[in-house]
């Protein structure tokens, strides 16, 4: 197992390193979000532990850019600030789990453990929430038994929704995702097919999938 630890304070990083290289882990070391990046995008690392405050890029960076990489290797962010916002919008980036300093090195080991056991990410070609399913391969959508069409932006972004079901994901994210650079980020566009993916899997349901979360964005799960 091969973990990359980004940290600018080399007494943290050295204490890290030597907690995982005791517990036989392979360690590398990056002292700044550039090269931690850069490492973490261009190596199959099994973890990452990652200070959110870097030299160069922060950790929120490191993290989007590694998830817009394709890369879903558990990401452990660690960070003095606790605000809520700040831990929301780490874990929207893609970050799995977040840890405030200071912390000892038993429940960082712990979480480690805990993500490290976490089956790895299916990337099959069948997604799946309740009884809305997504086959990739066949291009197909249903709803029960239900066949149901989509256009292809709003299959598109159906699938980014299941990809990432049970996570709150911003218009931001969504737009990044799913529309290209030309896109007009203050247009009502994913309102709009939010809107109309709603009608096509999300009516007369048992269950509906698609969440509105007021200021945040949307989430597709089971339950708000
Ligand atoms: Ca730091």
């Amino acid at each position: 197992m091969r973990i990359l630890i980004v940290e600018d304070e080399k007494q943290i990083a050295q204490f890290l390193r030597a907690g995982l290289e005791a517990e036989s882990f392979a360690v590398d070391v990056a002292t700044d979000g550039e090269r931690g990046s850069f490492l973490a995008r261009t190596n199959d690392y099994d973890l990452i532990i990652l200070d959110n405050i870097l030299p160069k890029k922060t950790g929120l960076q490191v993290c989007q850019e590694v998830r817009k990489e394709g890369k879903s290797v558990p990401i452990i962010v660690l960070s003095v600030k606790s605000e809520v916002s700040t831990k929301v919008e780490l874990l929207n980036s893609g970050a799995d789990d977040y840890l405030s300093k200071p912390f000892s090195l038993e429940e960082l080991m712990a979480r480690v453990r805990a993500l490290l056991r976490r089956p790895p990410k299916v990337e099959g070609d069948i997604l799946q929430i309740a009884d809305l399913v997504l086959d990739n391969k066949k291009q197909v959508v249903k709803r029960g038994a239900k066949e149901v069409y989509l256009t292809r932006k709003e299959f598109a972004l159906l699938e980014y929704l299941l990809k990432n079901a049970g996570a709150v994901l911003s218009r931001g994210m969504i737009m990044e995702h799913v529309w290209n650079m030309s896109a007009d980020p203050f247009s009502n566009t994913i309102e709009s097919h939010i809107l109309s993916l709603r009608r096509k899997i999300d009516t007369n349901v048992k269950k509906r999938l698609i969440h509105t979360i007021p200021g945040r964005g949307y989430k597709l799960s089971e339950q708000l």
